[in-house]
């Protein structure tokens, strides 16, 4: 039985992913930082999941984490670096402590998480890393210098590991979701969504479930030819 660890999986695209990987036979590792009562009650919903606390922004949180994982269900098979928050201000708002907290939040858990989980998938000789970027990576977003150079850190990490960890049998890739109904747009108005709808092929507002499909895709024997890429699950978007 393969082991998940998916960060920032206690609401949102991270609690949705949770749910499909353990309804697809994997062990489950939801990470959380402040939502607690929110990550144990999806861990007793599940078969074979557990919660565990840790700040991945932080070089120890994100040992503790996949050292959990490791002492709980003996392996890290795949990894879900699925934790970010995103800010909406004009760069002459946007204060040096605001650029620091996306980077740290969003681009270090990344690499953190990554380095720790990678030890155990090159022993193993298989693995897949799996980021949450952003359409905003791509294309970038007004008003959200940080998260867009954050979510595009993301991509330029994802391609270069990918070629490094290739020959030890870990694929790395990264998907770039559009708008997604979650905590992370409850700001947006009813307007501004219309606004995107209107924009987008599909006419529709995305689920954490298109999301958390895609990640099943790329976690699975299946996409062992698939490596260094962003597969979008923007609705046709960007
Ligand atoms: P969300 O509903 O706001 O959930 C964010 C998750 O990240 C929460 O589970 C939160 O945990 C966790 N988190 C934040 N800081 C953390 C930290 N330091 N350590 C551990 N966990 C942390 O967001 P979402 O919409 O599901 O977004 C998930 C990912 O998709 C993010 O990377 C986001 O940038 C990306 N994304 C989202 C959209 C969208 O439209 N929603 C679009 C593109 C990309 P706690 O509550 O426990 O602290």
């Amino acid at each position: 039985m393969k082991t998940v660890v998916i960060t920032g999986a206690s609401r949102g695209i991270g609690a949705e992913t949770a749910r499909l990987f353990s309804k697809n036979g994997y062990n489950v590792v939801i990470n959380y930082n402040k939502s607690e009562q929110a990550a144990f009650k999806l861990a007793s919903e599940l078969e074979n999941a557990v919660a565990v606390k840790a700040d991945v922004s932080t070089e120890g949180g994100a040992k503790f984490l996949i050292d959990e994982a490791l002492r709980i269900f003996g392996s890290v098979d795949v990894l879900v670096n699925n934790a970010g928050v995103s800010m909406k201000k004009m760069l002459c708002d946007t204060t040096l402590d605001d650029w620091k907290r996306h980077f740290e939040i969003n681009v270090e858990s990344v690499f953190l998480c990554s380095k720790a989980a990678s030890e155990i998938m090159v022993r193993n000789k298989w693995g897949r890393i799996i980021n949450v970027s952003s359409m905003w990576g791509i294309k970038g977003g007004s008003c959200e210098v940080c998260y867009s150079a954050a979510k595009a850190a993301v991509i330029g990490f994802t391609k270069a590991l990918a070629r490094e960890l290739g020959p030890s049998g870990i694929t790395v890739n990264a998907v770039a979701p559009g708008l997604i109904d979650t905590d992370m747009n409850a700001d947006l108005t009813k307007e501004d969504k219309e606004m995107i709808i209107d924009e987008t092929p599909v006419s529709r507002i995305g689920t954490a479930a298109d999301v958390a499909l895609a990640i099943l895709y790329l976690a699975s024997d299946g996409a062992s030819f698939v490596t260094a890429q962003v597969i979008s699950a923007d609705g046709g978007l960007i």
